[in-house]
């Protein structure tokens, strides 16, 4: 299977000279098998952020009608604002199967039309032509054609999902944002030793899972958004490190990581560094780690 990014910023889009050479558009990638561009004609995408406006229009290329699956990690904005501006949900025929994580709150459907919105956009999603089909997911396992997708419950502010998706060969996996679990109390000690074992625990034990949902795969998409110095800084905003990044790749055996999720301030001279740093700390554990940072319009595999 291969990637190819559409949008590779968090946050916010940055378009500009510093970040052209990376992409200033945010979260959205495609999964195609290494043949071509569709499973069997079935479009595989995950997150709607702002990238995703021209690969509707790639999309659009495609013979009709079209069939796509939509998997969306969470609903914050850089990862589903693009959805508006995606071409084939105007077209007649076009099926658009939307997979994201169930709120108790507020259903998948009334916050993909809440951003449509007449107080935000001018066309409502009752007037998208394309028909939409909702998958609200818990954590578990379902299949897309010959694609067997797993999914995880990620550490982020809102409910997110990672996919680990396989198509018998070759795995590839999306943490979306997340960030490590940590003991919120910090240094801070609660007085109560039973407590604070408990938390440690939890954390021990959340860490582990992740490291098991990672295990073996070939291509690990993670959130690296921050070097280890801003982290300090921003603990608990619900993004990675690149020592995270590196550390969990190497703990779970993985292939290739591809550092992700890119913080709108950072240039892509900033982002090289980052990239170097990271490859520097997985040569000093002595790791034969592939690193890569993702890029728009780039496929990796
Ligand atoms: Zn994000
Ligand atoms: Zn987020």
């Amino acid at each position: 299977m291969r990637i190819k990014f559409w949008g590779v910023r968090g946050s916010i889009p940055t378009p500009g000279p510093t970040t052209a050479r990376y992409g200033g558009n945010t979260t959205c990638l495609q999964l195609m098998p290494d043949d071509g561009e569709t499973f069997g004609g079935e479009v595989l995408i995950i997150d709607a952020g702002t990238g995703i406006r021209e690969l509707g229009l790639e999309l659009m290329k495609l013979p009709k009608p079209l069939k796509i699956h939509l998997l969306i990690t969470h609903t914050h904005m850089d990862h589903i604002n693009g959805f508006p501006f995606f071409i084939p949900a105007f077209i007649p025929g076009t099926e658009i199967d939307i997979y994201g994580p169930l709120h108790y709150e507020k259903r998948l459907e009334e916050i993909f039309a809440g951003q449509m919105d007449y107080s935000y956009f001018p066309i409502s999603a009752a007037q998208l032509a394309a028909g939409l089909n909702y998958h609200e997911l818990n954590e578990g396992e379902f299949e897309i054609g010959p694609l067997k997708i797993q999914t995880h419950y990620m550490n982020h502010p809102v409910l997110t999902l990672g996919y680990r998706v396989s198509d018998g060969t070759s795995t590839v996996l999306f943490t979306g944002d997340h960030e490590q679990y940590f003991d919120i109390m910090g240094d801070e000690s609660s007085g109560d030793d039973e407590e604070e074992d408990d938390v440690k625990a939890i954390v021990e034990q959340q860490s582990q899972r992740l490291i098991a949902f990672f295990r073996d795969v070939d291509l690990l998409v993670c959130d690296a958004a921050y070097t280890p110095g801003e982290y300090e800084t921003h603990r608990g905003w619900g993004h990675s490190s690149t020592d995270h990044a590196v550390d969990w790749a190497i703990e779970a055996g993985v292939k290739t990581l591809v550092l992700f999720h890119h913080e709108p301030v950072h240039s892509d001279e900033q982002l090289d560094e980052m990239e170097a740093y990271a490859r520097k700390r997985a040569r000093d554990k002595g790791a034969a780690l592939n690193i890569h940072t993702a890029t728009e319009k780039i496929i990796f595999s």
